[in-house]
C-alpha cells in the first residue's frame, strides 16, 4: 500500500468493537489477573500506565509502520525525542559527531548536559558524506544528523554516513522532522534512530507538543526503551490520540504546503530584492542532487536571503505582514515567517548568508494571500527607505 493509504488505516483498533479510532486510554493502574500474576510481567502485559495505555500503543504502531522500523518511543517533546536517542546511544567517555546546522536546543543538550556526564561532542560540517569516517575515532559513539537542517536547510549524504558509522560501530541518529518520516525514510537508508518532532506536520495544528523516535532493528529498540523506561519518559494519552489524529490528514496538508512554498519561492526568486532561496525541492539548491535522491517530497519550511537588509529592515518587512504570524513552530495550518541568524549559533562553520535570512513556514492558506502578503512587507521597506 501507498503512505497516503497507509495513513488511514494505522494505529487503528483490530478488534470487534467497530471502533474506527482507538480509545483515550487513561489510567496509572492496571489491575493483575490474580496474585500469582501481579509480579509477572509477560511481553505484553501492561503492569502499570507509565509504559503507556492502548492510545500510545495505536500511535507507536502507526509510526513505526510508517518509518518501517522495529519500534518506537514517544516523549513529551521534539526535542526529548532528540535527547532520549543520545541517551540512549550514549555512555561516559564517548563522543557525539554531532552536523553543525543542528536544531539549536538540542546542541544546547549536548554542550551543557552531555558533557556533565562525560559526553564530548565534537560539531561537523553540515554538508557531510562517506568523509565523515576521517572523523570517527574509537570514542565516537553516536552521529546526529539533521538533513534538511534548521534554518540553513543545509543536506547531508545520509544513506553514505550511516554506512560508514554501520561499519564503525557508530549509532547513526536523525532529527527527520522536515520530512515528517513521510517524504524520506531514514531507516530504510540505514540510520538506526528516527527522531520526528511531532510537533511539527505531525500534529499540524499547533495544539500539541510531541516527538518521537523510531528504532531499526530489535536490538536498537531495546537499548530506546530500557533508557525510555528508566528515565520514566511519559506522554499523556491525549497527545498520543491528537498526533494519531494528525496523521490522517498529514499527506494532504503536507503536499499542499510543499506546492505552495514552491509557487510562493518562484515568485521570491523573480524579485529584485531576494538574493538566495534555500529550498531542497528547487534545483537552484546546492544540496538538490540529494533530495532528488532521497525524498519523495518536500514540505512547506524554506529560507531565502535578503541581501543588504539589517535587522531593523528585517523587523520592519515582519511587522508589516498581516496573513503570516510571527512565532517559532513550523508544520502548522498556518503560515509563519521569522527572521533568523543561523551564525549566532554555530562553532565548527561559517554560514555565510548575504543580508537578512528569512524563514518561511507555509501553511494551507491559498498561496495568492500569502504572495499579497510578502508583497505588503517589500512594499513597506521601499516606502521606508
Ligand atoms: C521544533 C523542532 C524540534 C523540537 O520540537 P519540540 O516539540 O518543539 O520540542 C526538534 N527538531 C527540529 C528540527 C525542530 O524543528
Amino acid at each position: 500500500m501507498k503512505d497516503d493509504t497507509k495513513l488511514t488505516r494505522l494505529g487503528r483498533p483490530h478488534d470487534d468493537r467497530g471502533q474506527v479510532n482507538p480509545s483515550v486510554a487513561r489510567g496509572s493502574t492496571m489491575l493483575a489477573p490474580s496474585a500469582s500474576a501481579l509480579y509477572d510481567f509477560p511481553p505484553g502485559r501492561k503492569h502499570y500506565g507509565r509504559v503507556g495505555l492502548e492510545t500510545h500503543d495505536a500511535l507507536r504502531g502507526a509510526l513505526t509502520e510508517l518509518q518501517g522500523g522495529a519500534g518506537c518511543a514517544l516523549t513529551s517533546s521534539g526535542l526529548m525525542a532528540n535527547t532520549l536517542s543520545i541517551l540512549a546511544a550514549t555512555e561516559a567517555g564517548g563522543e557525539v559527531l554531532a552536523a553543525d546546522c543542528i536544531y539549536g536546543p538540542v546542541r544546547n543538550f549536548l554542550t551543557t548536559q552531555m558533557s556533565r556526564y562525560g559526553v564530548r561532542t565534537r560539531f561537523f560540517a553540515p554538508q557531510m558524506g562517506a568523509e565523515i569516517g576521517d572523523l570517527i575515532t574509537d570514542e565516537t559513539q553516536a552521529i546526529l544528523l539533521e538533513s534538511p537542517g534548521s534554518l540553513t536547510m543545509e543536506m547531508q549524504d545520509v544513506p553514505a554516513i550511516a554506512k560508514v558509522a554501520r561499519d564503525k560501530g557508530v549509532i547513526t541518529i536523525i532529527d527527520d522532522t522536515w520530512s515528517a518520516g513521510l517524504t524520506m525514510k531514514p531507516l530504510q537508508l540505514g540510520v538506526d534512530y528516527a527522531v520526528q518532532a511531532l510537533t511539527k506536520y505531525v500534529g499540524g495544528h499547533s495544539d500539541l507538543l510531541m516527538g518521537a523516535v523510531v528504532a531499526r532493528d530489535d536490538a536498537l529498540f531495546q537499548r530506546l526503551q530500557t533508557t525510555e523506561r528508566a528515565f520514566g519518559f511519559h506522554t499523556g494519552p491525549d497527545d498520543a490520540y491528537l498526533a494519531l489524529r494528525g496523521l490522517r490528514s498529514m499527506g494532504v496538508r503536507m503536499q499542499r504546503s510543499a506546492e505552495s512554498s514552491l509557487t510562493i519561492a518562484e515568485w521570491l526568486a523573480a524579485r529584485a530584492e531576494v538574493g538566495a532561496i534555500r529550498h531542497p525541492a528547487r534545483s537552484d539548491h546546492p544540496d538538490h542532487a540529494l533530495f532528488k535522491r532521497d525524498f519523495s517530497g518536500a514540505c512547506g519550511l524554506f529560507a531565502f536571503e535578503v541581501p543588504g537588509w539589517d535587522i531593523a529592515t528585517s523587523e520592519h518587512f515582519l511587522d508589516a505582514l498581516e496573513v503570516f504570524g510571527m512565532g517559532f513552530s513550523w508544520g502548522g495550518y498556518e503560515s509563519l515567517a521569522i527572521h533568523c541568524d543561523p551564525q549566532l549559533k554555530r562553532t565548527k562553520t561559517a554560514h555565510k548568508h548575504d543580508g537578512a535570512l528569512i524563514r518561511l513556514s507555509i501553511g494551507l492558506e491559498a498561496p495568492e494571500d500569502l504572495i499579497a502578503d510578502l508583497e505588503r512587507g517589500f512594499m513597506a521597506v521601499a516606502d521606508r527607505s
